[in-house]
């Protein structure tokens, strides 16, 4: 129970590979809040198996990446109700599958505001509470999409990249304090995410379903099997631990050897 008398907040925990994070901390003893949307009966059924999972406390709040008070308000719960925020992962993240010509401009605003502002925004508010104990965990859920690009993936490919920037960016301002910041950029996994753009992929490349999971998803994996929520949920596990102290400011690829191609 390493994790004990610590407190992690996950965005996107409700669901794929934020709530895999949020169990895999709370088997380590970690005080998890989760966030997202969802359904509430089970969210609620989430946070509770949670809470019995390592025995500390788990809260849910509902604060919408796209609103930048809100993100601050979902750390000063943190701190007020648990008495910390240690580890921070921005895991929240939404896909929409179009050419530039097509891309909806109210999509395009979603997935900057939620895929890589909130992460600058949670970064923000946390490191001070961070900087106080001297010790302290980012993680960001980037993308292989973080080092390479997909057509129709514009806004998307655009906002892992930033992801990867800030990581950089905030792993050098925060060296000396005790804190790392990571970003761990896994390949295809499936998840809600996936299954939705799915649908989208075979509208805007004429494709039928098998022809998008197995010619375009698993194509770009050497490996051909999607990456699990569980192994990079043990991934970021590994990045609290004080054996990781000197890995910061990297991007860590789970691709199945996809980047490596
Ligand atoms: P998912 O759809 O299962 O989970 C996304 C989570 O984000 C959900 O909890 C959802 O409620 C939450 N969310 C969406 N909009 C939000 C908002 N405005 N405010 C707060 N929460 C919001 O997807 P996933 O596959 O588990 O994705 C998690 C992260 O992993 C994303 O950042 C995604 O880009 C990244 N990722 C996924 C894959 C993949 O293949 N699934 C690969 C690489 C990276």
């Amino acid at each position: 129970m390493f994790l004990k008398g610590k407190t992690a907040v996950i965005t996107g925990s409700t669901s794929g590979i934020g709530l895999a994070y949020a169990k895999a901390f709370a088997a380590e003893g970690a005080n998890i809040v989760l966030n997202g949307f969802g359904e509430p009966d089970a969210i609620e059924a989430a946070r509770a198996g949670i809470a019995q999972t390592g025995g500390a406390a788990a809260l849910y709040d509902a604060a919408d990446m796209t609103r930048p008070d809100e993100i601050a308000g979902l750390v000063e719960r943190a701190v007020a109700e648990t008495g910390s925020c240690d580890i921070v992962v921005n895991n929240a993240g939404i896909q929409h599958v179009a050419g530039i010509a097509d891309f909806p401009v109210d999509k395009f605003d979603a997935i900057i505001a939620i895929n890589m502002a909130s992460a600058w925004h949670m970064m923000r508010a946390a490191i001070p509470h961070m900087r106080k104990r001297g010790w302290g965990r980012v993680i960001s859920t980037a993308s292989a999409h973080s080092l390479v690009a997909s057509p129709n993936k514009s806004a998307y490919v655009m906002a892992k990249h930033a992801i990867a920037g800030l990581t950089k960016t905030i792993a050098l301002e925060t060296a000396t304090d005790g804190i790392t910041v990571n970003c761990i950029s896994p390949g295809y996994v499936w998840t809600p995410l996936v299954e939705n753009q799915i649908p989208d992929t075979m509208t805007a490349r004429g494709l039928t379903r098998e022809q998008v999971v197995n010619d375009i998803l698993l194509a770009a994996q050497p490996t051909k099997a999607f990456v699990t929520p569980e192994q990079v949920a043990a991934f970021a596990l590994f990045l609290c631990r004080d054996e990781a102290q000197s890995i910061t400011g990297a991007n860590l690829s789970m691709d199945g050897g996809w980047t490596a191609a």
